[in-house]
């Protein structure tokens, strides 16, 4: 009977390491959908995802 390890399995401290920046607020904005104007609120309105956990937000300028 073989015993068969995975090595290529990064552990779990890295695989991690990013989602934990974004629970303490540091997420990495990219733009995901360009400028829009928002005719509510009169203002020209960018949506900003970030890139590993996909949360989403506004940006109004
Ligand atoms: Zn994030």
């Amino acid at each position: 009977m073989a015993i068969i390890l995975d090595f290529r399995k990064p552990p779990a401290r890295d695989r991690n390491r990013g989602k934990t920046l974004c629970t303490r607020g540091f997420h990495r904005w990219r733009v995901a959908k360009g400028r829009r104007f928002d005719v509510k609120q009169g203002k020209l309105v960018t949506v900003l995802r970030c890139e590993r956990c996909g949360e989403e937000k506004l940006e109004l300028r």
